[in-house]
């Protein structure tokens, strides 16, 4: 990889603020009722390189909804609790093509979900978190690993989690469809719940970029030196990220940006690369796939002016 200064990376992030400021592709989530609300046009990039420097440009201090992008962190606590290997056996490391919600996700593969970075592998990880049986000290785990990651604290935006727990009939049939093939490793309601409120936390685009510094950074945070996990996950969630992280269009995705990422139905997108940096993008209106259209033609357009794409020689 070529040396990337600070300043084309200022300059990148800039100029991709600028561009794409007025773009109004998309809409907001609507069948999470909290969502709907959000303000369509809040628009915030944030990058931090693995040495902790940072470059931050529009509403980076906006808490949103993570929503799908704690399906990262929760898939690393769980390998580095267990190991890659047993998160690969109990879940599952493969693209599903399919939406995030889909329940085809656990029929797919003798009955498996799949991956944990789609909403049954998802619900599966909460249940594999430990302490099992003990629902406070479970999200005790998340939460802290979550702000460790970030270097700052997350808390839940408790108007969205009530919004979430409300309307979350498809999840609580998964979790339900889980416990039937065994997939599921704890109480099916109690991980279900895990899961809701995790996607309920509030983050900001700093934070998120920090999140993917660290996991750029092998698991140590570059800006509080803390090691927050086990060095040899990067490349396993970094593939996990390349293979599912926009679900139906993760195939269109990796083929334009060459970006492992994560997107979530807040707005967000983090996006990770190994050794060099952390990427995060915020803006509330969606594509049909329930991914940041801003978000996406903001990293697209910052990782071919840095020349980011993984698959590149140069
Ligand atoms: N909490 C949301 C859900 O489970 C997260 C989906 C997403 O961000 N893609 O439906």
């Amino acid at each position: 990889k070529r040396i990337i200064t600070i300043e084309a990376v200022k300059e990148a992030v800039e100029a991709a603020h600028a561009h794409f400021r007025e773009e109004k592709g998309g809409k907001n989530a609507d069948y999470i009722p909290y969502l709907k609300n959000v303000p369509s046009d809040l628009f915030g990039i944030s990058v931090c390189l693995a040495d902790g420097r940072s470059v931050t440009v529009g509403d980076t201090d906006y808490r949103f909804g993570i929503e799908s992008v704690s399906k990262v962190p929760t898939a690393i606590l769980a390998m580095n609790q267990y190991s890659a290997k047993k998160v690969l056996s109990q879940i599952g490391a493969d693209a599903t093509g399919l939406p995030f919600n889909s329940i085809m996700a656990i029929l797919l593969e003798n009955d498996h979900p799949s991956t944990p970075l789609v909403n049954a592998g998802a619900i599966s990880a909460c249940s594999m978190i430990k302490p099992t049986g003990n629902a406070e000290a479970k999200w005790k785990a998340i939460v802290d690993f979550i702000s460790g990651l970030c270097g700052s604290k997350v808390s839940v935006l408790d108007e969205l989690y009530r919004s979430e727990s409300e309307t979350n009939f498809n999840n609580r049939s998964i979790a339900w469809l889980l416990k039937n093939y065994n997939r599921i490793y704890d109480d099916p309601d109690m991980s279900l719940d895990l899961y809701t409120r995790q996607c309920s936390l509030g983050i900001t685009a700093r934070q998120l970029a920090v999140m993917a510094a660290t996991i750029a950074n092998c698991g140590t945070n570059p800006v509080t030196w803390e090691e927050v996990f086990h060095p040899n996950l990067t490349p396993h969630i970094a593939s996990l990220m390349a293979t599912v992280g926009f679900y139906e269009h993760t195939g269109d995705w990796l083929f334009n940006t060459g970006l492992p990422a994560k997107t979530g139905v807040g707005g967000g997108i983090m996006a990770v690369i190994p050794g060099v940096m952390g990427l995060a993008a915020f803006a509330p209106p969606l594509d049909s796939a329930g991914n940041s259209v801003k978000a996406q033609k903001a990293l697209e357009y910052i990782s071919v002016r840095l020349g980011l794409n993984i698959f590149s020689p140069a």
